[in-house]
């Protein structure tokens, strides 16, 4: 393993900690000791490491696979490639692997962090072949097969690159701080802080002694509170319905100057349909439940532009102090590193056996991978895919090294679920399907089930059951800062519904499309 100096400042590893200068009480002469003992250390580091790359029965060095990412489809090829005789390397930017089907209950303040994410270090541990490195990888070599993360360079022999997907805005980055996705434990929290911070602003601008005026965002006096989310798929689907609960039940009694249940949600979507992935039937079915919940759906309507506080569809403008992000996402930018062939959205056309052209040792998997299945279809971005495929590439990596031959990857859909809200959900088992009560039992049993951790799944289950016995919500805490971007001003300082002036160039037309993170049918942009 070969180590690259550390930037000045950065969290250090060896030669970055060592060189660095300017310490006043280290002066040059313990610095060159420290340094001399540093380097005796880490040749005996390196003796013990490489004993323990061996193959005990051969006593040669044993393959090196390196796997980036520890999403779905990366610990799932850990795991079993675990079982081999290899050393494996796991490198993700992030120290815990992270539960994306239930990141909205944190955003909707149902569950904490800790509920759906888990220590990736610790659910490795009992594979004492697998070492963890929280690092960002940036580049590759394959030619040298060589990994290169900001801190070091890792040589592998197979290499497996699971990094995901992330947002797209569709050339429009600016709109990111207007309007965040969700992706990220971060992502989550920062929408929580964003919709429970509205409620308490709004409280606060009805105060009796505010004059009247001012009573804009929210209370008897003023306009209702608003909350956009933008994009019909799965994940702008379960936020908008839980956004509904939260406003219309789980804060009942608690405000005095403002009535939560006049909380207005707007779920707006560029296709004709919310859920497209699904029926039509059911994404009919969806959009009633939707309405059920006391969601206001908007299909076929185009999001034009985002400025702080408010959204355009087409020439009309919604002031919107919370507005989410649900409308497209695209592939690591890893896959753009590797010279290989990609699709508009950044994903890497991989091979049917999921390698990766002119590198049969190099396997990309999960959201990062485009491949058809038998129909010619888009294989979607969703868990079982990432996991399927992390499964197949330790199967192909085991037979590579007993010289067997390969053989294409299969998917096996067994069916999609997607959740609405409180008891509604739609489900859809190859011709087989099912809405409402039912539907949503089988999400919940499902999603409990793949939940990493005994701890978590019981936690879990305890708070589901509690919060739909009580409608309480156990997680609504507001951290970090209490501004919310485009909150509207009183009357007087910004214009007639106080909000802030259009965002310079924001006023390219987009289509909130149905694909977002679960249905990943990624959405290139519109030209
Ligand atoms: C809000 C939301 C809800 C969803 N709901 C569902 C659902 O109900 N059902 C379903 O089947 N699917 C759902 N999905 C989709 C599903 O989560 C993804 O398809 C799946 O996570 C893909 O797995 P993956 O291994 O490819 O990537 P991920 O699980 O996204 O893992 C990628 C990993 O790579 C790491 N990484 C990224 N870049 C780097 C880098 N440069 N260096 C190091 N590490 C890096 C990340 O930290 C992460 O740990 C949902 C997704 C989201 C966002």
């Amino acid at each position: 393993m070969e180590r690259r100096a550390s930037p000045p400042g950065r969290r250090g590893h060896s030669s970055g900690r060592a060189g660095r200068t300017g310490t006043p009480s280290f002066n040059a002469t313990a610095h060159t000791k420290a340094a001399k003992v540093f380097d005796r250390t880490s040749i005996l580091m390196n003796l013990y490491s490489r004993a323990n790359e061996q193959d005990p029965m051969t006593n040669k060095s044993r393959p090196k696979v390196v796997i980036v990412g520890a999403g779905f489809g990366g610990l799932t090829a850990a795991r079993r490639i675990a079982r081999l005789p290899v050393q494996v390397t796991v490198v993700d930017r992030k120290n815990h692997h992270t539960f994306q089907p239930l990141l909205y209950q944190v955003a909707t303040a149902g569950l904490s962090p800790g509920e759906i994410a888990a220590p990736i270090r610790w659910i490795l541990r009992s594979h004492s072949n697998v070492e963890v490195l929280l690092e960002e990888v940036v580049d590759f070599n394959l030619e040298q097969k060589k990994v290169i993360t900001k801190e070091q360079v890792l040589e592998y022999d197979f290499l497996i690159i699971a990094s995901g997907a992330t947002h797209a805005y569709f050339g429009h980055d600016e709109w990111e701080p207007l309007a965040p996705g969700l992706k990220t434990i971060e992502d989550a929290l920062e929408i929580r802080r964003r919709v429970l911070l509205a409620f308490e602003l709004a409280e606060r601008q009805n105060e009796p002694q505010n004059d009247h005026q001012n009573k804009t965002a929210g209370g008897q006096t003023g306009l209702p509170l608003q909350f956009a989310v933008i994009g019909g798929g799965p994940t702008g689907v379960e936020l908008a319905g839980t956004l509904a609960e939260i406003a219309h039940h789980a804060m009942n009694h608690e405000f005095r100057n403002i009535d939560p249940r006049q909380t207005r949600i707007l779920l707006i979507e560029g296709g004709p349909r919310v859920l497209a992935a699904y029926s039509e039937e059911l994404s009919r079915k969806a959009e009633d439940q939707l309405r059920r919940l006391g969601v206001e759906v908007r299909t076929s309507h185009m999001v034009t532009r985002i400025e702080p506080g408010a959204v355009w569809v087409g020439d009309e403008k919604i002031a919107a102090p919370v507005i989410l992000w649900a409308a497209g996402v695209a592939a690591s930018p890893l896959g753009r590193k590797l010279g290989v062939p990609i699709d508009r959205a950044g994903r890497v056309l991989v091979q049917p056996d999921l390698s990766i052209p002119g590198h049969p040792k190099v396997f990309v998997i999960g959201d990062l991978a485009a491949l058809n299945d038998e129909n010619g279809k888009m294989l979607p971005g969703v868990a079982p895919v990432a996991i399927q495929q992390g499964d197949w590439v330790a199967d192909t990596i085991a037979r590579d090294l007993e010289n067997q031959p390969r053989r294409n990857f299969r998917y096996h859909d067994k069916g999609s679920l997607a959740t609405i809200g409180r008891a509604a959900a739609v489900a859809q088992f190859g011709k087989f399907e099912l809405s409402g009560y039912l539907a949503w039992l089988a999400w919940l049993f499902i999603h409990i089930l793949f939940l990493i951790g005994f701890r978590n799944r019981l936690i879990v289950m305890i708070q589901w059951a509690w919060s739909y016995l009580t409608y309480e919500r156990g997680a609504r805490l507001i951290t970090g800062s209490d501004e919310l971007l485009g909150w509207p001003q009183p009357q007087g300082n910004g214009g007639a519904t106080g909000v802030s002036p259009v965002h310079p160039g924001a006023d390219a037309r987009l289509s909130a499309s149905t694909s977002d993170a679960a249905a990943v049918t990624v959405t290139p942009p519109p030209h």
